[in-house]
């Protein structure tokens, strides 16, 4: 079990697009498997490679009991649309409501280089968007309307881990306390 440090907003691996896998190695499965730890100790319902500083297009979730991973992921969106409460391990105890498509299908490859296709809805379809976005660089805060996006920002501002990704690169690692909406950053 290898549990990495979470990269916190500010951390610019955060806003860089991620690279394709190409070699579907033994590096690519411990890749899979730090995500998996460091998702499950957080606790986390999702973790994208780049969160842990990896700008690889690999995510892991956790939701429903189902553990998953998928790499080099493409979306197709429902047009229906879901509302609801999101947070990121990345930015710790701030969760803020945010529109995303209701139902998902996620195709790509599994970590042997097999393709798979994932089909999910509401909060399985929530975490996929949200950590295929981590792999194009685009955080939850992007995808909020511009009011919530606003007070989130402030209260981005005035937390008190901001500025220490920044500030230290790798340090702190934050746990994210419970909170209402399954309490787990995505
Ligand atoms: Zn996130």
């Amino acid at each position: 079990m290898s549990i990495q440090p979470i990269r916190l907003f500010g951390d610019p691996v955060l806003t860089t697009p991620a690279s394709p896998v190409e070699v579907f190695d033994k590096e690519l499965r411990k890749l899979v498997k730090d995500l998996t730890d460091t998702m499950r100790d957080a606790p986390g319902a999702g973790l994208a490679a780049p969160q842990i500083g990896v700008s690889l297009r690999v995510f892991v979730w956790d939701v429903d009991d189902e553990l998953g991973h998928l790499i080099n992921p493409s979306l197709s969106l429902s047009e229906e649309m879901q509302d609801g409460q999101e947070g990121c391990l990345s930015f710790p105890d701030v969760y803020y409501d945010t529109p995303r498509a209701l139902r998902v299908v996620a195709r790509g490859m599994n970590m042997h280089g097999e393709p798979v296709t994932i089909e999910g809805s509401e909060y399985l379809a929530r975490a996929i968007q949200h950590e295929t976005d981590h792999l194009d660089g685009i955080l939850f805060i992007d995808r909020m309307p511009g009011e919530s996006r606003k007070s989130a920002m402030k209260e981005i501002r005035e937390s008190e881990w901001f500025g220490s990704a920044i500030a230290h690169g790798r340090e702190p690692v934050i746990k994210v306390s419970p909170h209402s909406t399954r309490g787990l950053g995505i």
